[in-house]
């Protein structure tokens, strides 16, 4: 290992280290929540994406370069082909310190051990509803009773946490908090609330009209249980209580009542190749063009992404009455 590789070579304009990469490994699912998508998706062609071997190797540069987390996610990355293969690849980068995956559940039954050996630490498993009626109706196409299999399995796999990561939406899901603590509680999992992000036009509802805010959550859950705060940080824009007398925490990712901007240490690589440098902002750079217009030349590739750092805006601003000004969902973005 050159010492190169332990220097963190990322740091944007405003003096944040970038040490996290999220990469969406496809823009498909196999699920159609209301959030997140609308009802008739068209997907990319398999041209436009990157190969799995692509993804490799810009996973590759960025821990050169000195990030040390990585998350996998999609669109349901679990629905792509060989991504055991490319999970193990990077799970086998060295200077990493954690390699984890946000899924929507649904073929953990049948994954999680591969998972695990693959080189996962912790998982993210996307669960808004306990209800299976409901689970259909804000997956559209979801089956809840496959989704708490996989839970369960994931559980008996014993990954170092598993987090389940809840959307809450005003006469949806939200008199459901409880509830999903409790589960959360029962299956020693953590669970994140996440207020809903204009990303992307759906068509099922109107995002101003569904807003219920982490405050307001909290103020529920407190009804039921003891909640401490602290200063537990995972890398990511939660903020974290304990559930006094329990081995879980709740935490609050909350984009419009408390803006994380200011310690966001984190960039996206969509699954066509761009390098996103802000969740709410369109800035990008197309990663894609410069691994194939400069075949096997990795220093072109680590140069392209360090200049990117030069890009990364200051903040995302979001108004839920406006129409969205990003036009592109959360499963092509990598959330
Ligand atoms: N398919 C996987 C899943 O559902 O966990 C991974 C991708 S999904 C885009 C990642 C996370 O983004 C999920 O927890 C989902 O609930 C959340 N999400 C999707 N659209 C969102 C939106 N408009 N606002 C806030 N969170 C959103
Ligand atoms: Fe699929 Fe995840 Fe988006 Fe739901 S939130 S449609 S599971 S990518």
């Amino acid at each position: 290992m050159s010492s190169s590789h332990k220097i963190t070579q990322l740091v944007d304009r405003f003096g944040r280290t970038v040490d996290y990469l999220r990469i969406s490994v496809t823009d498909r699912c196999d699920f159609r929540c209301v959030y997140c998508m609308s009802e008739e998706m068209t997907f990319l062609p398999r041209a436009q994406i990157l190969t799995l071997e692509e993804i490799d190797t810009i996973a590759q540069a960025f821990a050169e370069l000195g990030v040390k987390k990585i998350r996998i996610t999609g669109g349901e990355p679990l629905i792509r082909r060989g991504v055991l293969d490319l999970l193990q690849n990077i799970g086998q980068i060295d200077t990493l310190n954690e390699l984890v995956l946000t899924t929507n559940g649904s073929k953990l039954e049948e994954m999680a051990e591969s998972l695990k050996q693959a080189g996962v630490k912790r998982i993210n498993i996307s669960l808004d509803t306990l209800n299976a009626e409901k689970f259909k109706r804000i997956t559209r196409t979801g089956d809840l009773d496959k989704v708490l299999k996989g839970i369960q399995a994931a559980t008996k796999t014993g990954f170092e946490k598993i987090k389940i990561n809840a959307v809450i939406l005003k006469n949806r899901n939200h008199m459901e908090v409880t509830q999903l603590v409790q589960f959360a509680v029962d299956n020693g999992c953590d669970i994140s609330f996440i207020e809903e992000m204009p990303l992307g036009v759906v068509d099922s509802h109107d995002r101003a009209e569904v807003y219920y805010s982490s405050d307001l959550i909290k103020s529920d859950l407190q009804k039921e249980f003891e909640l401490k705060s602290i200063l537990d940080k995972t890398g990511g824009p939660s903020v974290y209580f304990k559930v006094i007398g329990t081995d879980s925490r709740v935490g609050f990712i909350s984009p419009h009542s408390a803006n994380f901007c200011s310690t966001c240490n984190r960039v996206r690589l969509t699954v066509e190749g761009k390098l996103l440098l802000c969740l709410g902002n369109e800035h990008s750079v197309d990663l894609k063009r410069v691994i194939r217009a400069n075949p096997g030349d990795r220093e072109k590739l680590k140069q392209a992404i360090i200049d990117a750092m030069q890009i990364k805006p200051e903040k995302h601003e979001f108004d839920l009455k406006e129409q969205p000004i990003i036009l592109r969902y959360m499963s092509a973005t990598g959330g």
